[in-house]
């Protein structure tokens, strides 16, 4: 991932100097946190995530007799790698699709919440589930149109509101009344999303949550914009309650620091990333192995 490319040269860089050593010294692993913390922080990894981050690494590294090990490097290394696995998020989480089998996609416009719910409706289909999308974006039109369009490219039925139709709440309504008669399968709600998190956007989706009572909530956010993506998916979770993360725009070439800083800060865990704006450039999220991608 080019989003991460900087990082993983700064890391490999400073964890080859150290592999380059036949002894370390206390003073070594200090010099090389300095370099890495430096690093995460270049990279836009939050700064209370970054610290903790060091300080686990460094802290480990220098308890447990590592240093006298053969291998001291390569210890610090792996070290480093399981507590960038814990502050990803340890496992992947898995998608809840108990009863009801609805999820509800929310997020800033822009950020790809439309496409990644027609990503998510191909992921489902080729995991043997039957997904349903849902337009309720009743500000944009063309949102709707591209949700259409999406919808039959993938053979998915695709409930859109009301021509006209400016009252979510009877939008959501017919929805519902929509997707009964659809029988069962895995209905994904795209919602409308606004430029910034206000008010009249989170009482919105209160509203339209209460009413689909969702198993999932999965803010879909931006990637590429950083220590922002990580603000305002702490003020949807305070508000809406997030159940998952999606982050997309993993394939540009902004820094990633967003999604390492996400976990931590928001306390919800990112259960798919986006790399590219095909349908099927959908991942499932596995801390183990971006851990791996970042360390190159
Ligand atoms: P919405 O306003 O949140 O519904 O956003 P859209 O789904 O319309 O997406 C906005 C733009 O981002 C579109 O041009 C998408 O093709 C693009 N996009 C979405 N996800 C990704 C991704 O993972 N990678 C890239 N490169 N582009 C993406």
């Amino acid at each position: 991932l080019s989003m991460f490319s900087a990082l993983t040269d700064k890391l490999e860089d400073a964890f080859r100097k150290l592999r380059g050593l036949g002894k370390i010294s206390e003073s070594n692993v200090s010099d090389a946190m300095r370099e890495i913390r430096l690093a995460l922080l270049e990279a836009d990894v939050d700064f209370k995530v970054t610290k903790d981050l060091v300080e686990a690494v460094k802290t480990r590294a220098l308890g447990e007799e590592v240093l006298k090990t053969v291998t001291p490097g390569q210890q610090i290394v792996k070290i480093f790698h399981d507590e960038l696995e814990k502050i990803l998020g340890g496992g992947a989480s898995e998608l809840d699709l108990g009863p009801p089998q609805r999820i509800l996609m929310v997020g800033l416009n822009g950020a790809g919440k439309t496409t990644t719910s027609a990503k998510l409706a191909n992921w489902l289909k080729k995991q043997g589930k039957r997904p349903l999308l849902i337009a309720l974006d009743l500000y944009r039109p063309a949102a709707v149109t591209q949700l259409q369009v999406l919808g039959q490219q993938l053979g998915v039925p695709v409930c859109v509101p009301a021509a006209g139709e400016t009252d979510v709440v009877r939008a959501t309504r017919a929805a519902l009344a929509w997707l009964d008669q659809q029988g069962s399968g895995v209905a994904i709600f795209d919602t409308a999303g606004r430029q910034e998190v206000d008010d009249a956007l989170l009482s919105e989706l209160k509203k339209v949550r209460d009413l689909v009572q969702p198993n999932e909530t999965l803010l879909v956010a931006d990637a590429a914009t950083g220590q922002q993506a990580v603000a305002v998916a702490s003020k949807f979770h305070e508000t809406v309650t997030i159940t998952g993360l999606i982050m997309t725009k993993l394939d540009g070439d902004a820094r990633g620091g967003a999604l390492l800083s996400m976990r931590q800060v928001t306390g919800c865990p990112v259960k798919f990333i986006g790399v590219g704006e095909k349908v099927d450039q959908l991942e499932v999220f596995h801390p183990d192995r971006m851990a791996q991608r970042i360390l190159g």
